[in-house]
């Protein structure tokens, strides 16, 4: 890690060049290609193929990048500054194929295999939330599956759709189970709500050990709990954070594919992403962003808000490493 990251490698200052000037990157940061150059790469993956409702998280990249040049350096509460901790940058997006989903999922997983050799740990901006099983393909080490804290108002770990087809925003944890990427037992899903297509859904991810705490348990429980419980099932060992926009309610986030009412605010996100320092995050995505369907973009900027909570989670992680 570079403990004196150079100021050509930090985010612009919008104290010196106004924020809505130049073009727009993840935070204001440099547009870099090469992974080897970079500890934390932020890129986008814009592939809502597999969407089960409403389509149009493939333009998540672009209006999360947009709306990013309002976050600034450093974090108000923890005063992390992940610029001073890690060389950060854009990476770009990923290659996909707007015509075809499984060729979609091997570029990226591609893609991300190349960052992931390249030694850079991803922060990605989707994209459905299927981007996340060739990010977990790419950066998993089979011997040791990864623990994950799994934002959203859904599961995703249903089995098929129209009968046999095994890819979609529904399913990408139940095939990350059986690939043997993701260890049940070390995960937890924070926010589950919505109506159910049948009424024994959430046996499967129960049953297979995972941690599944419901919108209502997680008002039950408080915050405070509800973080104690992730960091106990989560341990030391690697971990994926996976938020998934729909798990906030429809009134702070609107613009996604599936969304589901009495959600989590904007501020117990914040609060819940702080909870997860100190874990051992070795990647992370914020998905489902449906920018055809934002207010005034609210929806992204609370996206590209949260992915700076990410970043000051994460970048801590990977200087300690
Ligand atoms: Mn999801
Ligand atoms: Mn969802």
């Amino acid at each position: 890690m570079h403990d004196s990251a150079d100021e050509d490698q930090r985010p612009s200052d919008s104290r010196l060049v106004p924020r809505f000037a130049d073009i727009a990157t993840f935070m204001r940061l440099p547009l870099v290609r090469d992974p080897k150059e970079i500890d934390i790469a932020i890129v986008g993956a814009p592939c809502d193929l597999g969407a089960g409702n409403r389509a149009g998280a493939r333009h998540g990249p672009r209006a999360i990048r947009e709306m990013s040049s309002l976050v600034r350096r450093v974090h108000p509460v923890s005063h992390v500054a992940p610029y001073d901790l890690c060389r950060v940058a854009d990476l770009g997006d990923s290659p996909v194929n707007q015509n075809d989903l499984m060729d979609s999922l091997d570029r990226m997983e591609r893609f991300f295999a190349e960052v992931h050799a390249g030694g850079a740990v991803p922060l990605t901006a989707g994209g459905g939330h299927l981007i996340t099983l060739p990010i977990m393909r790419a950066i998993a080490d089979r011997s040791e599956p990864l623990g994950m804290v799994h934002f959203d108002a859904h599961s995703d770990t249903n089995d098929v759709y129209q009968g046999n087809v095994r890819y979609n925003n529904g399913t990408p944890f139940r095939r990350a189970v059986e690939e043997e990427l993701l260890d049940p037992k070390r995960t937890i899903q924070i926010g589950i709500r919505g109506t159910l297509y049948s009424a024994d859904e959430l046996e499967y991810p129960t049953g297979v050990g995972m941690r599944v705490i419901t919108i209502e348990e997680f008002h039950e429980l408080g915050v405070e709990a509800v973080i104690a419980e992730a960091l106990r099932i989560v341990g030391g060992g690697p971990c994926y954070v996976s938020f998934d926009i729909d798990a906030i309610d429809p009134c702070y986030a609107p613009a996604t594919g599936t969304p589901e009412i009495g959600g989590l605010t904007s501020f117990e996100s914040q609060q819940l992403i702080r909870g997860l320092d100190g874990l051992n995050i070795v990647g992370a995505d914020l998905v489902e962003v449906a920018p055809p369907y934002d207010c005034a973009n609210i929806t992204s900027h609370l996206a590209a808000s949260l992915m700076f909570e990410l970043l000051c989670v994460l970048a801590p992680a990977v200087a300690r490493r």
